[in-house]
């Protein structure tokens, strides 16, 4: 490669400037959906109906949910924690039809080795 050719290695502190650019940028991206998203869901959790809400990624962030309004909904605080417990299970699209499922909380014999078994034993 020719010496005019070489890459100028980026500055100091250039990746970290442009890493929180993207996140500032993917942040006032949220907030835009978000305030949509609760207009539509009239401020109200779409489980219980209160009315003070957070907005929650239908399909998790971690496992490559976006910011879409599809995959968000209003919760309140209770319900949100219901659904990161897996207790609700809210699937479908938000702006079209919503599947909510409530499940019992586990027990014996329902997942939770620690409890498996104790049943009986004195
Ligand atoms: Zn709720």
């Amino acid at each position: 490669m020719p010496a005019h050719m070489t890459l100028a290695k980026p500055a100091k502190g250039t990746a970290q400037k442009q890493r929180r650019a993207r996140k500032r940028a993917a942040d006032a991206i949220l907030a835009a959906k978000s305030a949509i998203v609760r207009e539509r869901d009239c401020n109200s959790c779409v489980v219980c109906f209160f009315p003070h809400v957070q907005v929650h990624h239908i399909k998790f962030r971690s496992q490559g949910g976006t910011h879409d309004t599809s995959n968000l909904v209003c919760l309140c605080a209770e319900c949100h924690g219901l659904v990161q417990n897996r207790r609700i299970v809210i699937t479908g699209s938000a702006d079209d039809h919503l599947t909510i499922t409530l499940r019992p909380p586990s027990g014996p014999g329902r997942g939770d080795a620690r409890n498996a078994g104790c049943a009986g034993v004195e």
